[in-house]
């Protein structure tokens, strides 16, 4: 389908509301009936039509269909975060007794529910280096019932081969789930390479303007009805109107977002190898990357998270040049129209900051949608006062 026609119509069916160009906001909770009968099937299957806003809801109809798509997968669901994305799509999977194998340091709230909350009910998860194939294949063990991917990660980008893992793990029965928050289905498609569920945190590029909080599933319509019928509907973190809205207007312009902050990503990238302050410039799509050739077997593109190994003996160094930047912002998330920063050692003690230790220097980026020129800059001046 075409990119152009799903961000545009799919989903969207104009004469319903006036023949507006934006689609309504259908602040509603519940949806009345006239006939008992079509109550009565709106209980028995409430994914079937409109009842009750925690369950499904017109606008929300709109994005899910939208993102589906995008995914190249039969059905999405959408949720308040995608920390609740990633709750929903594990838990559904899992039963007492489980094992899980996961990539190692995968998200922070990925990795909280694998080691707080899951062994409370007898799941336990192994943590395994996810560059090597092999390496999935001898954790696996009989009571295996998920492998969690996040390709790549969000600060070292280590990257998981999508095909062989989904073909490993489909001979054994065990359900995929890909972290895919940093391509986003515009530049990596975990579905089609045959991953059970592909979730983003639309927090991120889908939103892309830093003000709504949002997580998104897409996989099989069986294994969304499943996810839907229990965790989504009991939990209650599907996403609102407003919100859902929010997204559907942020996805209007992902394509140009993304493709302007690779372009002002590359040129930082350029400066920054150059920088004698720069030990090393990690990013999935410079030739330089350990795994730049699966990246590019399985992403047509990359954007504007890259991570710096800051050259520094000492914490102050790295605290100063964060401290110095102007226009750069020290946040968390990404994925917005504003560069940010995020220094590692910022949960580093100066006590405990080891120099030889390449993970207490790095110094992760987000490219924006701010000029190159205005950006490098920033960071030159930055670079002087570290
Ligand atoms: C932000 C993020 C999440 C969680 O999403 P929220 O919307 O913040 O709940 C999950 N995975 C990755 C890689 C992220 O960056």
């Amino acid at each position: 389908m075409d990119i152009s026609y799903i961000l545009n119509e799919l989903g969207e069916d104009r004469s319903q509301y006036f023949n507006a160009v934006a689609p309504p906001i259908i602040q509603t909770s519940n949806f009345a009936f006239r006939k008992v009968d079509d109550m009565g099937k709106a209980f028995e299957d409430e994914m079937s039509g409109y009842l009750y806003s925690r369950g499904i809801n017109p606008t929300v109809d709109i994005l899910r269909a939208k993102l589906a798509a995008l995914d190249g997968a039969e059905d999405a669901l959408v949720f308040n975060s995608g920390a609740a994305a990633i709750f929903a799509a594990v838990l559904a999977n899992v039963k007492s007794g489980d094992h899980i194998v996961s990539v190692k340091q995968p998200y922070t709230w990925a990795q909280r529910m694998f080691d707080v909350i899951l062994p409370r009910f007898g799941v336990t998860t192994t943590y395994i280096d996810g560059t090597q194939v092999s390496n999935f294949a001898e954790a696996i063990r009989p009571n295996t019932s998920v492998i969690y991917l996040e390709s790549p990660n969000s600060w070292t980008y280590a990257i998981q081969d999508l095909r062989a893992v989904a073909t490993m793990a489909r001979e054994k029965n065990i359900v995929t789930i890909c972290d895919n928050s940093y391509c986003t289905p515009l530049y990596q498609r975990p579905v089609e390479m045959g991953i059970d569920i592909s979730l983003q945190s639309a927090t991120k590029y889908i939103g892309g303007h830093s003000d709504t909080v949002a997580g998104v599933i897409s996989g099989s319509k069986s294994m969304m009805k499943k996810i839907f019928d229990s965790e989504y509907l009991n939990i209650g973190s599907g996403i609102q109107p407003f919100n859902a809205w929010l997204l559907i207007r942020g996805l209007r312009t992902l394509p140009a977002r993304l493709e302007q902050s690779a372009q002002t990503t590359r040129k930082v990238v350029d400066y920054l190898k150059t920088h004698p302050k720069v030990e090393t410039v990690i990013f999935p799509l410079d030739p330089g990357f350990p795994q730049y050739e699966l990246a590019k077997s399985q992403m047509s593109g990359a954007s504007g998270l890259l991570t710096i190994i800051y050259k520094a003996q000492e914490r102050k160094e790295i605290v100063q040049f964060c401290e110095a930047l102007k226009h750069i912002m020290m946040a968390v998330s990404w994925g917005g129209h504003e560069s940010l920063v995020i220094p590692r050692c910022a949960s580093i003690k100066e006590k405990d900051f080891n120099p030889a230790k390449k993970e207490h220097r790095m110094v992760r980026l987000y490219i924006g949608l701010e000029s190159a020129d205005y950006l490098i800059k920033d960071l030159e001046q930055a670079f002087l006062a570290g």
